[in-house]
């Protein structure tokens, strides 16, 4: 899962950040408005951590811009203004819920899985596609009932295409959703189509179907039988 950590204050922005990696989270930060609404125009994130007052300008207008390109996003506000009205604008627009600071990181953590499960899984502990099953709490995936155990970067890729069904995805939207934007690109492709290439192993030969197409010269659909 991609996250965009909008905060201005660099101490808390790098804690959140850093305790979010080490939970397995792809993490990008923004420090100001400008680096906030370039990030949420050129990129896609599951979720984005907002603070509210930041320097050049409102993070209520980077939840507006967001919610325009990008409606499936997650928003988790995040704010020291604990004003009831920046609060109920937040969830007005479209927020999903709203931490006030000072937090403890155990919290933090807690309400972006429950948020991300809400938003993306319907609450469930689990995926099911076809014959595959992936635990969402572990790196385990079951195929015809037989648990396989997956690395952090294929379970992130396998969750990724079954939310994303039927839609091309292209290398460079596959290395960003799991490296973050911050890589050569280029480097990465080779490593895409390794941990692919793992997956799709790892999947068919415990039984299951292959269900990742590539497209010729675009990238790669994962297909309902
Ligand atoms: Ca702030």
């Amino acid at each position: 899962m991609k996250v965009l950590i909008v905060e201005d204050e660099p101490a808390i922005r790098e804690t959140m950040a850093g305790y979010l990696q080490k939970e397995g989270y792809v993490c990008e930060q923004a420090g100001d408005y400008d680096t906030a609404d370039e990030k949420v125009d050129l990129y896609e994130y599951d979720l984005v951590i907002l603070d509210i007052t930041l320097p050049g300008g409102s993070g209520l207008d980077v939840l507006r811009r967001l919610k325009k390109r990008n409606p499936e996003t997650g928003v988790l506000i995040v704010s020291a203004k604990n004003s009831l009205d920046d609060k109920v604008a937040g969830l007005d627009l479209g927020a999903d819920d709203y931490l006030t600071k000072p937090f403890f990181l155990p919290e933090l953590n807690a309400r972006v899985k429950a948020l991300l499960r809400r938003r993306f899984f319907k609450g469930s502990p689990s995926i099911v596609f076809e014959e595959i099953e992936i635990d969402l709490g572990t790196n385990i995936m079951n195929v015809h009932g037989q648990p396989v155990e997956l690395t952090k970067k294929e379970y992130d890729l396998l969750v990724y295409f079954i939310t994303n069904q039927n839609r091309v995805l292209t290398k460079a939207t596959i290395a960003e959703h799991l490296w973050g934007d911050y890589m050569d690109l280029a480097d990465r492709f080779d490593l895409v189509y390794s941990h692919i290439k793992n997956l799709r192993k790892k999947i068919v030969q415990h039984g299951g179907n292959d269900y990742i197409k590539t497209v010729y010269g675009m990238g790669y659909k994962f297909t309902s039988p």
